[in-house]
């Protein structure tokens, strides 16, 4: 990155407003923020966390994974440095480590500076499962869907095309259309240890929540890959039935 990187302080004020804006935790009542310095553009990307109460814990998403989405569908590369209100939980030190691919400082409110590294000391990743390319620096998989589509499936397609699944090949993109009639593509990031891996709907609704889109989901269209060892279109057709009764889901494999 060419540009310097913002002093920490500041780093960690502007996590510490992420949160404050963008925490929806009706269930822990206990916001985090995280601002993220992207490695291409030198930009801050806000991230909270984020639960859904109801239809499953899995759906929780920590403040560290949505600043990532925010960046990630922003065209960042990398990450130059992260800030975050609290010590990252064991869980988000597992996917920084493997999806980033880069030893960048740790900002946290009230600690001492501190890298990935040192957060998460002989930490297992892509590289162990052959991987060499992080998850940011992938080029998008070629995948294609046979016969016409409209243009909400060529969206979840291409964020399907740039998801990350090397291990498992489940490549997926899911794309929401509002009733105001913005949409919102997200796409599914793989761990290689599977747990931590981030599923396309919630990609997806992070980067709604992020921009304070409040109009409900009208449509959704979910591509996934036919490659994939798990189905997990299944799974984010049913967190939509349970999220948007009356939105209409088109499913599609490429
Ligand atoms: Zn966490």
């Amino acid at each position: 990155m060419k540009s310097k990187l913002p002093a920490p302080a500041l780093l960690v004020d502007l996590a510490r407003e992420a949160g404050a804006r963008f925490a929806a935790v009706p269930v822990s009542r206990f916001p985090v923020g995280a601002a993220l310095v992207g490695a291409t553009t030198g930009k801050v990307y806000f991230g909270a966390n984020f639960e859904i109460a109801g239809p499953s814990i899995a759906q929780t998403v920590h403040a560290e994974q949505a600043a990532f989405v925010n960046a990630w569908h922003a065209g960042e590369r990398g990450v130059a440095a992260l800030a975050v209100t609290h010590n990252p939980c064991g869980h988000c030190r597992q996917f920084l480590a493997e999806t980033l691919g880069a030893d960048f400082p740790i900002y946290v409110a009230g600690e001492k500076p501190a890298t990935l590294t040192t957060l998460l000391p002989r930490a297992f990743g892509p590289r162990d499962l052959g991987k060499s390319k992080p998850l940011m620096a992938t080029a998008p998989v070629k995948l294609a869907l046979a016969g016409k589509h409209d243009a909400l499936t060529a969206a979840a397609l291409d964020a399907a095309r740039k998801s990350y699944a090397p291990h498992t090949k489940g490549h997926m993109g899911v794309a929401l259309e509002l009733k105001d009639g913005r949409v919102f593509a997200g796409r599914y990031a793989e761990s290689a240890a599977y747990n931590p891996s981030l599923p396309a709907l919630q990609s997806a609704l992070i980067l709604r929540h992020l921009a304070g889109a409040k109009s409900p989901i009208a449509r959704a269209a979910i591509v996934g890959s036919r490659k994939a060892q798990f189905d997990e279109t299944l799974r984010a057709q049913e967190m939509l039935a349970w999220l948007a009764p009356k939105a209409k889901v088109a499913v599609a494999l490429a």
